[in-house]
């Protein structure tokens, strides 16, 4: 702990107080040291974009783009690393939107069955891959209170990579389990799979469990993070679960609305 004194003093210098304010700096100092991490990282991720581009646009300055085949290629280097550099970015900013202060959710309740269905059909019908969507879902109304931007986010991180890390005509499975006071919603995959000394640090800002493997796929290592700030401001808990070589699970909860009996149309 570390104390800081100050006097309260009136304009005519009479002294009518003291504060003592302690700080607790083993938990200032962490976070110190995580803000530094933070900002070591970003810039790393930022420079390696920026130091492939810089090389591919000088050896087209020096004569490559005269040459038709070697041009497009790379033309488009360039290109995919811009977009990953805006989506590296727009995951910055949503991150810094959660923690500033004034970070408000707009909840409204919603039957999470059908929002599921729909977010769903909406990969079914744009996705590029061969993976199969299997539904394990209710045939009910099943009410929660979500800020419905957030949770589609969340879902599109989880299930974007569920697609990523699949094998070709690989599945992958979502289930809905009522509990007591919250719903367990459940995307697993049957792709490359997670170590276990991995897992939990799959939800921090930047972790990756093979960086190349990862940027490979355009990945921003912080889709996982995102996910974990707004289940969390939901009140809700997210984990994953995973056997190497045979897929991931990832899970998470969300509190039910206390009265399902209500007619929240
Ligand atoms: P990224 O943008 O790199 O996918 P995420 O935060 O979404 O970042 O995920 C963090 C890391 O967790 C990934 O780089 C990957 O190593 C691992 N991961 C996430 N989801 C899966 C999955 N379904 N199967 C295997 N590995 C996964």
């Amino acid at each position: 702990l570390r104390a800081s004194n100050s006097v309260i003093q009136k304009e005519t210098g009479f002294i009518n107080g003291l504060i003592t304010v302690l700080h607790d700096i083993t938990e200032q100092a962490k976070i110190d040291q995580d803000r530094r991490e933070f900002v070591a990282n970003v810039s790393h991720e930022l420079r390696t974009p920026l130091t492939t581009m810089r090389s591919y646009i000088e050896a087209l300055t020096e004569g490559a783009w005269e040459d038709k085949k070697i041009a497009p290629q790379f033309l488009d280097v360039t290109q995919q690393e811009t977009e990953r550099m805006i989506r590296l970015v727009n995951d910055l900013l949503k991150l810094s939107k959660m923690d500033s202060k004034d970070y408000m959710l707009q909840k409204d309740s919603f039957d999470v069955v059908s929002f599921l269905n729909r977010v769903i059909d909406r990969f079914e019908l744009s996705k590029s891959s061969d993976v199969t969507f299997q539904r394990d879902l209710p045939n009910e109304h099943i009410y929660v209170y979500i800020d419905i931007d957030k949770i589609t986010q969340v879902l599109d991180n989880i299930i974007s990579n569920a697609m990523k890390y699949s094998p070709e005509g690989g599945t992958v499975t979502f289930h809905l389990k009522v509990q007591q006071q919250h719903v367990e919603i459940c995307i697993s995959d049957e792709g490359v799979g997670i170590p276990a000394k991995d897992l939990d640090k799959i939800f921090d800002r930047f972790y990756r469990v093979d960086k190349a493997r990862t940027r490979k796929l355009g990945g921003t290592g912080l889709g996982l993070a995102i996910a974990k700030e707004m289940i969390e401001a939901h009140d809700g808990r997210i984990w994953a679960k995973s056997e190497e070589g045979k897929g991931t699970s990832i899970f998470f909860t969300l509190p039910l609305i206390d009265n399902q009996e209500d007619d929240w149309t």
